[in-house]
């Protein structure tokens, strides 16, 4: 699954794309993955909107367009191409823009999870989906009070994965950043000292900072874009492995919140 580095690097990949373009019109081939508004109005509203910048809020692309945010998430298995108008529709390729210049973005996805939202500029983040979100891993207010005041009793492993306190950390870089702070993913979250929060804050900084340089991770069949493949999978400390790299432990694999987690018992009591 595409998690806040990988949306990074798409991000960045389609910036140097399709920056610009007027999109002339959209079409859908797949209702469902357009939650916002009816398919009628997001065909009809999209007409004529340039392409001014690219975004990210957690793992939403956001698509910066004269009137409208256009918010895509790609859950399991979104990918965006480019194609010259007319070429051959792919099978899993369910809304595709067509640009003014006789180019194409196509979104594929073979799970057909991914969504976008095509909402008012002005009023984007005060209205779903961005409104419910958490706070970017950089963002200054993000304190050991901050998240005194949202952690709860449940496993920190969970907590860390919630969208609604700190957006863009999914199973992988959860597990290397507890790893890292040598915190117990089973630990209550509400336990946690000023100083455990802190580590949590700096190490999901660094991981996430890392895996945004080394492209994302590549898993299954994700890759961010065409011909991007993520190399931050050779990085990895703990998920998936088998043996701690500081103490040479045999990692203990587990299931936390229904999410395969990996720890060292030793260097993360
Ligand atoms: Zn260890």
């Amino acid at each position: 699954m595409p998690e806040l580095p990988e949306v990074e690097t798409v991000k960045n990949t389609l910036k140097r794309e399709v920056l610009h373009k007027r999109i002339v019109m959209a079409n859908i081939y797949w209702d469902n993955i357009i939650a916002f508004p009816a398919v009628k109005d997001f065909k009809e509203k999209i007409k004529k909107q340039r392409i001014n910048d690219i975004l990210r809020r957690g793992k939403w692309l956001i698509f910066d367009l004269d009137d409208y945010f256009l918010l895509s998430h790609l859950r399991m298995e979104g990918k965006y191409f480019i194609r010259h108008k007319g070429c051959e529709l792919a099978k899993h390729e369910h809304v595709v823009f067509l640009f003014d210049d006789d180019t194409e973005l196509r979104y594929h996805d073979t799970r057909k999870f991914g969504k976008m939202y095509l909402v008012d500029k002005d009023k984007a983040y005060e209205s779903k989906p961005l409104k419910d979100l958490g706070l970017e891993p950089w963002d200054n207010s993000l304190s050991p009070s901050y998240l005194k005041n949202k952690f709860n009793g449940k496993p920190i492993k969970m907590q860390l994965l919630n969208q609604g306190i700190i957006v863009g950390i999914g199973n992988i870089y959860a597990d290397e950043i507890l790893f890292l702070s040598k915190i117990n993913p089973y630990k209550a979250g509400n336990e946690l000292e000023d100083s455990q929060l802190l580590e949590i804050i700096k190490n999901t900084r660094i991981t996430l900072e890392r895996a945004i340089e080394f492209g994302g991770t590549t898993v299954k069949s994700y890759t961010s874009s065409e011909g991007v493949h993520g190399r931050f999978q050779n990085e990895l400390l703990v998920h998936t492995k088998k043996v701690c790299p500081v103490c040479q432990t045999k990692i203990e694999k587990t299931v936390i919140g229904g999410r395969g987690t990996y720890y060292c018992p030793k260097c993360q009591k």
